[in-house]
This record gives C-alpha cells, sequence and structure tokens, in this order.
C-alpha cells in the first residue's frame, strides 16, 4: 500500500499526466515471474498480469537475453526494408497457427483497425459490396480497444462520451451470455446476429471470450453456430483473441475449445513476451492479399526487435508448458474461487488461468476487494463495479494459487454482509 515515499510518484503522475486510469495505489519498480516489488521494497504476487500481456512472468531471462541481444544488432528497421527477425516471426506465425499471412501492428487495438480494413476490402473486392457501403456486427460488451472507430461501436456508454462522431458500418447483436441464464446456446444471440446480416455485411467481428466485458464464456456452441451463420451468408468471422490467445483460456486459442476456425484473428499482449508491444492480424491469402503497398502500415509494425522476441515468446509458450500450466492450474484456481463460502458471491467463471468472480451488488465493491486482496500482497484488477477478474501469468506455481486462495477467502471472511 501507498507510503509517504510513493505518494511523492502518485501525486507526480496526477499532476503531470492525464487521469485517463484510477490505478491501485502502488508503485511498482520491479517484477520477476510472479511477482512485483514496490518502491519500498513490498512484494506482491501479480494476479492480473498487464490485463494479460504479461503470460511469460516478468522479467523472463530468455526473453530479456533476446531483447539484448537483437537491441545491439538491430531494433527499428521500418517496412522499407526487410528483416530477418520479421521473417521469422511470419513464418513461425504460420507455422503454429495454420493461418497463410499476418500483418504485424503494434498495439492491440491497431491490430483490430487492420482486421476492420481487411474485413471492408475482402467485402468490396470479393464479395462485390459497394464502396462505402461495408458493415461489420460487433456484440454488446465488446472491448476491442480505445480508437474512435473502436469506441463507436462499444456499448459502454463511458468509452465514448464526448468523443464523437463515430464512424458508420457497425451494428451490434447479442453476445451469449449478457442476456439470460439459460444453459443453453442463446437462440436470442444467434438470431440477433442473423437479423443484422444483409448484403453489405462483410464481417462478424467478436471476442470468443469477453474479458473487460466481465469474463463472459459464451454457452458452449454459441461460437460454432456463429460460425454456420457466416458460412451460409458468405461473411467472414474475424476473433479478437488479444486476451484470450496464446494459453489464456487454457488452449492456445480460445476458438480451438469449439473446434472452429475463423477467418481472421487478431492477437498481442503475450506476443511481446511482457517486454514489447507488438500485435498482429492473421488470415488467408485471399483476405490479406487485398492489401497493397500504400494500403496500410506502421513506422514501427514488425520491427526486427519486436519481432525477434514474439518469435522467441511464441516458442517458450510451448517450452514452459503454459498452456497445460493454464488449463490444468485454472481449473484448481477456479475451483478454489467456487468453494469460497460468501454470500456477496454471485458467480465464478471463467476458463484457463482467465477467471471473473462477479459480485452481487452491494455497498462492498469490486475495486474495494481489490483494495482488500492489495494489503494482503495481491494485486487484481476489477471490472466494472461488480467483477474481481484474475490473470495470473500462465507460468505461475500450484503453491502460489494455494496461497492466494487462502488470502481470497479471507478478505471475503471478513466482509460484514
Ligand atoms: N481487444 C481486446 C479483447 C482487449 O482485451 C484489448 C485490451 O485490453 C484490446 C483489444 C486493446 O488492446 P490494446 O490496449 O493493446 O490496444
Amino acid at each position: 500500500m501507498s507510503s509517504d515515499f510513493q505518494n511523492i510518484y502518485i501525486s507526480k503522475e496526477q499532476l503531470y499526466g492525464a487521469k485517463n486510469y484510477s490505478p491501485l495505489p502502488v508503485v511498482l519498480e520491479k517484477g520477476e515471474g510472479t511477482y512485483l516489488w514496490d518502491v519500498d521494497g513490498n512484494k506482491y504476487l501479480d494476479l492480473m498480469s498487464a490485463y494479460s500481456a504479461m503470460s511469460h512472468g516478468h522479467s523472463h531471462p530468455v526473453l530479456v537475453k533476446t531483447l539484448h541481444q537483437q537491441a545491439q544488432k538491430l531494433s527499428v528497421a521500418s517496412r522499407a526494408l526487410y528483416s530477418e527477425p520479421l521473417a521469422g516471426l511470419l513464418e513461425k506465425l504460420s507455422s503454429i497457427t495454420g493461418f497463410e499471412s499476418s500483418l504485424i501492428m503494434n498495439t492491440g487495438a491497431e491490430a483490430v483497425e487492420t482486421a476492420i480494413k481487411a474485413a471492408r476490402r475482402w467485402g468490396h473486392f470479393s464479395k462485390g459490396i459497394e464502396e462505402n457501403k461495408a458493415e461489420i456486427i460487433v456484440a454488446n460488451g465488446n472491448f476491442h480497444g480505445r480508437t474512435t472507430t473502436i469506441v463507436g461501436f462499444s456499448s459502454e456508454p463511458s468509452y465514448k462520451e464526448g468523443f464523437g462522431p463515430f464512424a458508420d458500418g457497425f451494428k451490434e447483436a447479442i453476445f451469449c451470455g449478457h442476456s439470460c441464464d439459460c444453459n443453453k446456446v442463446c437462440e436470442a444471440s444467434i438470431a440477433s446476429f442473423e437479423d443484422k446480416i444483409n448484403q453489405n455485411t462483410c464481417a462478424i467481428l467478436v471476442e470468443p471470450i469477453q474479458g473487460e466485458g466481465g469474463i463472459i464464456v459464451p454457452k458452449k456452441g454459441w461460437l460454432k453456430q456463429l460460425r454456420e451463420l457466416c458460412d451460409r451468408h458468405n461473411v467472414l468471422l474475424i476473433l479478437d483473441e488479444i486476451q484470450s490467445g496464446l494459453g489464456r483460456s487454457g488452449k492456445l486459442f480460445a476458438y480451438e475449445h469449439e473446434d472452429i476456425r475463423p477467418d481472421g484473428l487478431i492477437i498481442g499482449k503475450a506476443l511481446g513476451g511482457g517486454l514489447l508491444p507488438i500485435s498482429a492480424f492473421l488470415s488467408s491469402n485471399n483476405i490479406m492479399d487485398h492489401f497493397n503497398p500504400g494500403s496500410h502500415g506502421s513506422t514501427f509494425g514488425g520491427n526486427p526487435l519486436a519481432a525477434a522476441v514474439a518469435t522467441k515468446a511464441l516458442e517458450l509458450i510451448y517450452e514452459d508448458n503454459l498452456i497445460e500450466n493454464s488449463q490444468q492450474l485454472g481449473a484448481f484456481f477456479k475451483a478454489g474461487l467456487e468453494s469460497i463460502d460468501s454470500s456477496l458471491i454471485k458467480e465464478v467463471r471463467g476458463k484457463g488461468l482467465w477467471i471473473g468472480v462477479e459480485l452481487h451488488p452491494h455497498e462492498v465493491t469490486a475495486k474495494d476487494i481489490c483494495l482488500s486482496l492489495l494489503k494482503k500482497g495481491i494485486l487484481s484488477k476489477e471490472t466494472h463495479k461488480t467483477v474481481i477478474r484474475f490473470a495470473p501469468p500462465l507460468m505461475i506455481q500450484k503453491s502460489e494459487i494455494e496461497w492466494a486462495l487462502e488470502k481470497i477467502d479471507s478478505v471475503f471472511k471478513d466482509i460484514k454482509i
């Protein structure tokens, strides 16, 4: 928790920086594996991994070494020239995902923008949609980033208030899991997507599990039905796996739980191994080939430094058994959270090491719980007022989860309801 020393930095950030975040009151100095230390030397177990960007753990020695070695050779070259690390990353992405082609960007939002451009170009040049008429269907409760185009199709008023006007061409359908408590795939959801499809629809863009929306896991079969819908209507299925991907859900990609393949895939966050921002849009040649020189780009996108780190980060997902660990310890963590006896808890849900604990509306909010956990040495993050989310580095140990469960249990026990 913040001391006078930490308050100096907190005040400085608040004085000289835009207040577009409301951070927990702790000033970090260093990280190693699953742990973080503040500037006073207090140690914390990281159960949020920088919104899933730190899946490999903090300062992974192999990644730090790769970063150093590449930085000493070549860091940024621009796409005006070829580089060996970018060629290696593109080949690696294709070999582990089966997608023919990738376009590398930096942040997640940029990769989502790339996917939108790819879908619209495909819609125009391949499907024959009239220029400027292409439509994309998104889900309510979505989170795809913060650019003006993307917040324009968000259903969260606070993300968009005062930032308009927004881009046309997006329609909103119902995400399975938001509107009902039934046990089957939400018919209203599938029907709402089908209702919105017309001859101008080029794509459906969804997260297979909504993270920022509250770790909302759709019912089994939903994604498969969306896939079939897209096939029936010649519409692309594009999945945003920026957070759910690269092992977070207990599979390399969350769509594997449903045994389907999207037409386009968006990744980011953990791709940078927790060291650098790097993201990508992956697809087939018939979609990607609509990009030609000049139609898209980024000065830093695909730079040799980030490409070398990302290639190693992809290899380490397998070498460090991150997917298995996410699956096994995710189930263990979820079961432990489910066994906490508190009438404040409404639901525990998630997949892999990505778990949301939803509270009943109460004067004690999810943020209050996160602050109590901070005092006990645990970093976690709320989303909205009622959901505490846990997304530890995927290399976390069972003993660390056992320790965390004890602390989480004691926080709930201390609350008088
Ligand atoms: N898409 C999803 C599913 C996300 O969770 C996020 C970030 O949390 C983004 C897109 C935006 O990524 P970035 O913050 O790197 O722009």
